[in-house]
């Protein structure tokens, strides 16, 4: 397979980006790794006029942690995530999420921006990141706006940027000491996109009830998709396996999957469930290894 004919422009900075994107924003593609645009270049799905690829966009390539906030700069591959210890320490529900990527060679190429503006609802980091509560920077020769994770994405493949605009950084807000995650999914084989998933962050109060919680759906709809109902359900709850299995029920209440070749809408809202109630057990008994 080869992709139609393109033009191509190799920047090396943001403002060089952001210029190439005001001239031809309308026909034109960022590429960041090139593992989701280039199968789509190949079959013919995307046809941009012109390539402006970004790899050489170094000030986009940054992992820190600054004044309580993770900074992901929009080029980060996925493989910095994993090797990243400070990472590890301080947000390991991302290091957890990006590990179920693909294989090592996707992770070795791919990027946190291309991965949150590809939008899938099936993709790991996307659903991390909703759940972690992270805001993305976008620019454009127009000025500069942070959305939130609802604001970002609009539906399946699809975010709020503007043609001419560039994502160039995630931020992260920590999560409070003690703050214990879960992420599972499944899928059909190593390396396959899930069938469905759920990220979990419980913070308890001193007492060891739920403080607050955080759920976010994989596969469940066309955006990920935070269970605010579960979520509230969990605050000032003591966790057991009934309490998991309460909010995993009431985290499903509302969605309805699309179903496919892999599985019905219910198959998946069931699979979506026994994924959050794992998914809280996790997180619980993370807690009682740490204790
Ligand atoms: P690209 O492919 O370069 O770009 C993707 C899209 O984002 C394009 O539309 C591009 O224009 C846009 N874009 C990129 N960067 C920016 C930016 N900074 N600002 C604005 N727009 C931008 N992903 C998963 O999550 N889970 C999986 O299990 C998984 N398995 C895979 C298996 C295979 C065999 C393959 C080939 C891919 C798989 N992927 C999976 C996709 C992979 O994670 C991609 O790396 C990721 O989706 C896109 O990142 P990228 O840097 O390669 O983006």
């Amino acid at each position: 397979m080869k992709p139609p004919q393109f033009e191509y422009d190799d920047p090396s900075s943001i403002e060089e980006t952001l210029t190439l994107l005001t001239q031809y924003g309308e026909d034109a593609k960022i590429l960041a790794g090139g593992q989701s645009l280039v199968p789509l270049l190949n079959f013919r799905l995307a046809r941009p006029d012109r390539l402006i690829d970004i790899n050489n966009v170094r000030e986009l390539d940054y992992l820190r942690v600054e004044d309580g906030m993770l900074r992901i700069g929009a080029l980060t591959r996925h493989s910095a995530l994993e090797r990243s210890s400070e990472l590890g320490e301080r947000v390991p529900l991302l290091r957890d999420a990006v590990r179920l990527v693909g294989h090592v060679q996707i992770r070795n190429r791919g990027t946190v921006g291309g991965s949150v503006a590809h939008a899938d609802p099936a993709a790991e980091l996307p659903v991390a990141l909703t759940a972690l509560s992270a805001r993305f920077h976008a620019r454009s020769s127009r000025g500069s706006r942070l959305l939130r994770a609802d604001e970002l994405f609009v539906t399946h493949l699809t975010t709020a940027l503007e043609p001419d605009e560039l994502l160039t950084e995630i931020e992260v807000p920590l999560p409070a000491p003690g703050t214990r995650h879960g992420f599972v999914e499944f899928s059909r084989r190593h390396g396959d996109f899930a069938l469905g998933g759920a990220a979990v962050l419980l913070e308890s109060g001193p007492d060891g009830s739920c403080r607050h919680a955080a759920i976010a759906l994989l596969a469940a709809a066309s955006t990920p998709l935070r269970a605010s109902g579960a979520e509230q359900f969990l605050v000032g709850q003591r966790f057991n396996e009934r309490v998991a299995a309460e909010a995993a029920e009431r985290a499903v209440g509302d969605i309805n999957p699309t179903g496919d070749i892999h599985g019905s809408s219910n198959y998946r809202r069931g699979l979506v469930k026994a994924m959050v109630r794992r998914a809280l057990v996790q997180a619980d008994s993370g807690a009682k290894e740490a204790a």
